[in-house]
């Protein structure tokens, strides 16, 4: 019996937190709780070997100063009892992130889509006093033929199509440098094959979401009525409107 639950096979029980609906939850309170899957109660040596990790200087600063920054997200943390009280948007996150990490120069990966976006964030990068360095994700100009795609497989069929090239971008800014990268609206994929290739650290100003205007989280919040289709096998949309 471990946290008020018994132990189980620990190989047969995959976490699933996104499942968890314990209140006292063993990870986030002192005598808390879990539930059969809870892996703070079933994967004691993974998480071990993971905190391990923190002994290394570079990561354990990096993550310290991603606590400190993400506290002082809130305002009015000393008063009691405690009510959340979030004031700062991500960009603002990111800028003041990267001041406590002392980097000066930033790389900004962003879909040719955001090119608007790319540029409102290279002027406020600026205007804090960073050196930024942009690359398109359309860089080089590679013909989506170059990666295997045929003629029904591309946005405007029959026309010339330059492929997505992330590792071209990551490839440039880590030539350049760039202490710290932020991506804005790669593609889903696009964005994993940067995070493979980049050297620094890279986090995300902006996940695309062509529908919902960047707010992929707005599909989430509607299952139980616009969105309820994706609750069912098969989502595509019918072939009427494609
Ligand atoms: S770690 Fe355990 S208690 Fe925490 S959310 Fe996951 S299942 Fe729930």
């Amino acid at each position: 019996m471990v946290g008020g639950i018994v132990m189980r096979d620990q190989m047969s029980l995959k976490p699933q937190c996104a499942l968890c609906s314990v209140m006292k939850k063993v990870c986030m309170a002192e005598n808390g709780v879990g539930p059969v899957f809870c892996p703070t109660l079933n994967c004691k040596e993974s998480i071990a070997l993971a905190i391990k990790e923190y002994e290394s200087s570079e990561i354990r600063e990096f993550a310290r100063m991603a606590s400190v920054q993400e506290a002082e997200c809130y305002a009015n943390r000393h008063i009691k009892p405690y009510v959340s009280h979030p004031v700062k948007p991500r960009v603002q996150e990111i800028v003041e992130f990267a001041r406590k990490m002392s980097y000066t120069k930033l790389g900004v990966a962003f879909c040719a889509g955001l090119q608007a976006e790319a540029q409102a964030l290279t002027e406020i990068l600026n205007a804090q006093g960073f050196d930024v360095v942009s690359v398109n994700c359309k860089v080089g100009g590679t013909p989506k033929e170059v990666i295997g795609i045929i003629e029904d497989e591309k946005i405007r069929i029959g026309e010339f199509e330059s492929m997505c090239s992330p590792i071209v971008q990551a490839n440039l800014l880590n030539r350049e440098n760039s202490d710290f990268n932020i991506l804005v609206g790669l593609c889903v994929g696009h964005d994993s094959l940067f995070f493979k290739y980049s050297k620094a650290f890279t986090t995300v100003l902006i996940s695309k979401d062509r529908v919902l205007a960047h707010n992929p989280a707005g599909a989430l919040y509607t299952t139980g009525n616009y969105y309820a289709r994706l609750l069912k096998p098969g989502i595509d949309p019918p072939a009427e409107i494609l």
